[in-house]
């Protein structure tokens, strides 16, 4: 049984990284940003509502973010543990998850933190929306995510880290390489793929 966030700046690689541990650890990766992604290519009222936040790099509301995951986090997939990609990200959505985490009597085991220097970031958001067209991926959106998420987000680490469950792995080299720092650093921890 594994929870584990993934935290990290826009372009980081969470969500390559989210898929490929939670394929090793046998539990599902849950990401807001593409569930969301996923409402609005559906066209539902979530997509219609996240959309008009998400292309100009604005969070969606926490109220609207936080029921989601709370919905999502009741499946019967995620009882067995999960990987959360880009859910907390404000200070209210620490607050809710320990809510939601507390009520149904289950706690965190880890907080990745996946790093990356702005200029790496941002060369890396740019071919991203040459290969994905993802609206959100122009010059000036991704700036202000970089922005949004140093000045929302990034103070969530020091809440995990006075809890200890920070983990910081330097994203920056092959993918197969950053995953295998990030499941030595857990194996470490007691928390392997294996357990
Ligand atoms: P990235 O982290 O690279 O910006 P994501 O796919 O994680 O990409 O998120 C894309 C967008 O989805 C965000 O810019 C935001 O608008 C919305 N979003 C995703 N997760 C959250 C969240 N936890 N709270 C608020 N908005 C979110």
């Amino acid at each position: 049984m594994s929870r584990f966030l993934l935290i990290g700046p826009p372009g980081a690689g969470k969500g390559t990284q989210a898929s490929l541990l939670a394929d090793a650890y046998g539990i599902p990766a849950i990401s807001t940003g593409d569930i969301f992604r996923a409402n609005v290519k559906a066209e539902t009222e979530l997509g219609l509502l996240a959309k008009s936040f998400m292309d100009k790099g604005e969070y969606v509301p926490d109220s609207v973010t936080n029921d989601l995951v709370r919905d999502r986090l009741s499946h019967e997939d995620a009882q067995r543990g999960f990987l959360l990609d880009g859910y907390p990200r404000t200070r209210d959505q620490v607050l809710k998850l320990d809510d939601i985490l507390h009520a149904s009597n289950q706690k965190l085991d880890a907080v990745v933190l996946l790093t990356a220097d702005t200029d790496e970031l941002v060369k890396r958001l740019l071919n991203r929306a040459q290969e994905q067209n993802r609206a959100d991926d122009t010059e000036e959106v991704i700036r202000h995510r970089q922005h949004l998420y140093l000045e929302q987000t990034q103070p969530l680490i020091e809440i995990y880290s006075s809890r200890d469950m920070v983990i910081e792995i330097d994203g920056l080299g092959q993918v197969s390489e950053v995953t295998e720092r990030i499941l030595n650093a857990l194996t470490k921890l007691g928390l392997s793929p294996a357990n």
